[in-house]
């Protein structure tokens, strides 16, 4: 049965999904004015894998990831540049998924953005008013926080309490409006009159962030859905401001049944931050590292614990890939060479077969340990390599059904992890990609000697789309 560690409650508790077999899953995405981070690469892959972890388990799951394209630090950028908003916040939208499809998080349903939900942003924010939970200055719309009497719930902190946060902070992270009721109200609609700004029935303006998840997610999911994930340092004051807003419209009906949150991540020990120079984008990483390393060194760590990223710790990512794909290569050469006639079946052997998958599945279904799940089919490689040498040596204790049965099993672990542990190739082989490409030069001038113009034209042309130039003589 699996469980989830809920922010919200502060508990583990027994998933159970609020549709039969549908899960509404909603992760807030990237503001797209610079490439990702590998702080983002840890928290995507981990969603990316609770999802497929959840589907393994039979549900049907819509994960959706919003794409913030209008903001304070595109605009910015588009100054610096003097780029139209959009053409930047396009370029590294495009960027954002070209990285995320590298590192196999595919498995997210839709990507909506800002700037097709400003219509739905204004209607909230409209029923907010009515309400009485919203009020409207020179500068903009705001949501009177003291009106809502469980702000703090998700961040646990008590909103009378003296010397909490709530009280003294504000919670607007650029400008100040000296026209707010009380500090820590915070913005729905900024009111401006400078580009990119949308009409609303206030004037000219922009949307400020936290309504964009709450209108997106609306508009999706309903008022209320299954689960909301994001980074830790997300649940203040975004998240918290999220419940208030969308509560606020349904009449406290909790909004999210699970909310879940991925650590931090550091480098050699150190938080990333631009002033220490030690800002790794995933391209940077990419360069030098196979995706699959960094996506094995992310599920080695639980995803709500702190992960360290450090030369050394890729390292021993890429062993442990390298070890688990070299094992079920093994396998399949070794099947291969087997006498089907022969197979004397190895009970001690499927015994342990079936430990590690059980302990496999205990350990993904504690709050989707990786770390330890991971743990488990490492042990087992050797296992594994023992019986392959024990077999050179005694061939004929063999067991086509342990053979058969593992490779089942990690299939399986392949659909939740998609570390493509069935392809052998890392970054750094090239060989095959090279004999490939002889064989097609070599079949394209048989083609040309046959004067089959059409076709050698056709792989001259495919070839030259992957970047590699090819000349008549
Ligand atoms: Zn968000
Ligand atoms: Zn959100």
């Amino acid at each position: 049965m699996l469980e989830i560690y809920n922010t919200m409650t502060r508990e583990k508790e027994l998933f159970k999904s609020r549709g039969n077999n549908r899960i509404n899953f909603f992760v807030c995405g990237p503001t797209v004015y610079e490439d990702a981070h590998i702080g983002h690469g840890r928290t995507y892959v981990a969603f990316d894998l609770i999802k497929r972890y959840l589907e393994y388990k039979g549900y049907a799951v819509f994960l959706i990831e919003n794409i913030t394209d209008v903001d304070d630090k595109i605009i910015q950028k588009s100054k610096e540049k003097e780029i139209d908003f959009k053409s930047i916040s396009n370029y590294y939208e495009k960027r954002f998924k070209e990285d995320m499809d590298l590192l196999n998080v595919n498995s997210v349903n839709a990507y909506p953005k800002t700037t097709d939900y400003i219509n739905e942003m204004l209607d909230q924010i409209q029923r907010l008013i009515d309400k009485g939970y919203a009020y409207e200055t020179s500068e903009g719309i705001y949501f009177e926080v003291s009106k809502f009497s469980d702000f703090g719930k998700l961040s646990n902190q008590d909103l009378n309490k003296q010397k909490s946060r709530l009280q003294n902070e504000n919670l607007e992270t650029h400008s100040f409006d000296s026209n707010k009721k009380n500090i820590k109200d915070f913005a729905l609609w900024k009111k401006t009159e400078e580009e990119p700004n949308f009409d609303s029935k206030w004037g000219k303006g922009r949307p400020a962030w936290h309504i964009e998840d709450t209108a997106i997610t609306e508009e999706f999911f309903g008022q209320q859905y299954d689960i909301h994930g994001g980074g830790l340092d997300l649940i203040f004051p975004h998240h918290e401001a999220e419940v208030a807003q969308m509560e606020a419209l349904s009449n406290k009906k909790p909004m999210v049944k699970y909310w879940m949150h991925t650590g931090f991540l550091n480098v050699n020990g150190v938080k990333m931050s631009k002033s220490l120079n030690n800002f790794i984008t995933i391209r940077d990483l990419l360069e030098k590292w196979d995706p699959m390393v960094f996506r094995l060194f992310v599920l080695s760590t639980h995803y709500r614990t702190r992960i360290d990223f450090s030369e050394k710790s890729l390292d021993q990512a890429e062993k442990n890939l390298k070890r688990l794909k070299n094992t079920i290569q093994k396998l399949i050469d070794f099947k291969k060479d087997l006498d089907i006639e022969d197979k004397l079946e190895n009970n001690e052997l499927l015994d342990k077969l079936y430990e590690v998958k059980n302990n496999f599945f205990k350990d993904m279904d504690d709050d989707i340990n990786t770390s330890k799940a991971l743990a488990d089919i490492l042990n087992f490689t050797k296992v594994i390599n023992g019986f392959i040498s024990e077999h050179e040596s005694n061939p004929n204790k063999n067991s086509l059904k342990f053979i058969n049965e593992t490779l089942a099993f990690y299939e399986d672990v392949e659909s939740i992890f998609k570390l493509n542990l069935f392809y052998q190739d890392l970054k750094e082989d090239k060989g095959d990609y090279d004999d490939l490409l002889k064989i097609l030069l070599e079949t394209r001038d048989k083609l040309r000697q046959e004067k089959n113009y059409e076709l050698s034209d056709y792989i001259r042309d495919k070839i030259n789309d992957l970047g590699i130039s090819i000349e008549d003589k």
